[in-house]
């Protein structure tokens, strides 16, 4: 156990963020450095639980306990050994992740939790600085060979699963880069891509192949595929945007988050010097309250928008814990991430109903600009919406709460409904489950025969931990279909769900 005493002598403490105004001015990640002794009395806080229900939180089955008690003990390096033992990518999940061990953590039933998530971040960032982390190339080849078909977390967790255990492992991505929304979801402040190609470059250096600029189904066909692989991981994540369709949805200026942020990303990584799609100046409602709306939010800040509105069709949810989402359940509570903390107003219980162009019929036209010539839509220039209550699971409109938001920039963040139809699944034939997503077996297996599904191609829209953890499980699933049996670990089943 850690420091026996650790939870009764020292109180929690997170790392803290830069100061606005010095932080979005530029896209450097927000959190300042940790003090490495703050941080190993913050390990010794962890009471080495019986039944460490942290990692029931966890679905990659994290050694939490030991590695806070490595840590106390100023064994980094075996911390970091224990660390990438369940997980590939810690450095990820310890910027990423919304931490459910932390909510599931026993010591947050009647104090602060552990700080179980800096701890990870800590010991990656401290394995890499050290040296620590090096390729780990196969020490045989099975001469089997594997196409893993997306370079998200899931991809990567499975494709580098698959290379070290002996298997010729080529990932394919329609993208230019690898990294999925890791690169060009996720922006800057929250992970800075240096982490990523970090990673990349050990993935290659250990013999993974990656083919960019691929799209799988197009470029190479389903047929195509079959034939130059033994067995194939879909893992194409969750891509169909959800829609709005409301009257003037057509007009100019509305925009999806991830025809937005990709943009934003291509300007940090130096592509672009500027987006096309920019916020400076201009009025921005951000409709969606989730985490994809306050990247949406943290990006138009430091693009310089004049205005920010965050909308959410939901209440506004409780400061603590409600009596029926208790212990250790990750419950929805009111949080202030660090954009929110940077600027913008957000609206709750509000509905669209419709966006107003510029040239609309006794519309005096923007205060900002003119409208679009004839050749394209209107321009936006604001956004009609209503309150409304929720009663009995339905949200009824409130009579006389109409009101217009002045906005020339909108931007959709309202999740994602599944995977895209294209030809690679038509080609290949797969069967879809009632949500929409590939359908799969226990054993990842999609209704074709070596073909496998991880990440939120297959679970829908998810998080980066469940990401890993599929891929790392459909590794083991698809060396098992390959070798006829498999030693790496399966960290959860396709059925689990988180603890909601
Ligand atoms: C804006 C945003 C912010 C998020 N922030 C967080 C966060 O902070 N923490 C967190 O835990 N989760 C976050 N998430 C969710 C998380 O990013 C996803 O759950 C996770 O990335 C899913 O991983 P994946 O590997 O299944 O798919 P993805 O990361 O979506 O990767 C799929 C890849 O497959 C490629 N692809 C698709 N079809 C083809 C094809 N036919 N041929 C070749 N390539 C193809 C795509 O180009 C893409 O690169 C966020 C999501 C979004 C949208
Ligand atoms: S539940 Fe909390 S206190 Fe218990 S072992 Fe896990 S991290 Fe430590």
């Amino acid at each position: 156990m850690a420091d026996p005493k650790g939870f009764l002598t020292t109180p929690r403490q997170t790392p803290v963020r830069r100061p606005v105004d010095v932080r979005i001015k530029d896209w450097r990640e927000v959190y300042a450095r940790f003090d490495r002794g703050k941080l190993e009395g913050q390990a010794g806080r962890c009471m080495d639980c019986g039944i460490p229900f942290c990692h029931t939180g966890c679905p990659l089955g994290n050694l939490i306990p030991e590695w806070n008690d490595l840590v106390w003990r100023h064994d980094w390096h075996e911390a970091a050994e224990r660390l990438h033992a369940t997980n590939n990518f810690p450095e990820f999940t310890g910027r990423l992740c919304p931490a459910p061990c932390e909510t599931a953590c026993v010591l947050g039933i009647n104090a602060d939790p552990v700080t179980i998530k800096q701890v990870e971040v800590e010991i990656v960032d401290r394995a890499w600085g050290e040296g620590w982390v090096q390729p780990s190339p196969p020490v045989i080849s099975t001469g089997k060979s594997v196409a893993v078909i997306g370079s998200g977390p899931a991809g990567l967790a499975a494709a580098q699963q698959l290379t070290r255990t002996g298997h010729e492992v080529t990932v394919y991505e329609r993208a230019d880069r690898p990294g999925g929304l890791l690169r060009y979801g996720i922006p800057e402040f929250k992970m800075e891509k240096r982490h990523l190609d970090r990673r990349l470059a050990q993935m290659r250096a250990e013999g993974t192949l990656f083919r960019c600029g691929v799209t799988a189904g197009v470029d190479i066909t389903a047929d195509q595929l079959r034939a130059s692989h033994d067995a194939i991981v879909l893992a194409g994540g969750s891509t169909v945007s959800r829609e709005l369709p409301v009257p003037g949805r057509e007009l100019a200026g509305i925009h999806q988050a991830m025809e937005y942020l990709p943009l934003a990303n291509r300007v940090t990584q130096g592509d672009l010097a500027e987006s096309p799609i920019t916020a400076r100046g201009k009025n921005v409602v951000i409709i969606g309250g989730g985490d994809t709306g306050a990247d949406c939010l943290g990006t138009t800040l430091r693009q310089g928008a004049a205005s920010v509105t965050q909308l959410e069709i939901m209440p506004r949810p409780p400061g603590t814990r409600p009596g029926h989402q208790p212990w250790p359940t990750y419950p929805m509570i009111y949080r202030v991430s660090s954009a929110h903390e940077e600027g913008g107003d957000r609206v709750y219980s509000v509905s669209t109903q419709e966006f107003v162009g510029a040239a609309d019929p006794g519309d005096p036209g923007p205060a900002s600009g003119p409208a679009s010539g004839p050749a394209g839509p209107a321009q936006v220039r604001a956004l009609r919406l209503i309150e409304v209550e929720l009663s009995g699971g339905r949200f009824e409109p409130v009579a006389g709460t109409e009101r217009e938001i002045a906005c020339e920039l909108v931007l959709l963040a309202m999740g994602f409904t599944g995977p895209e139809r294209g030809p690679l699944l038509t080609g290949l034939g797969v069967e879809f489950d009632q949500r929409g997503n590939v359908a799969r077996d226990e054993a990842y297996a999609t209704s074709v025969p070596g073909v496998f599904t991880a990440g939120d191609m297959g679970r829908g829209q998810s998080l980066i931990v469940w990401a890993i953890a599929e891929g790392r499980s459909a590794a083991a699933a698809v060396d098992r279909y390959l070798s006829g049996d498999t030693a790496l670990p399966e960290a959860i089943l396709p059925t689990a769900r988180p603890l909601l």
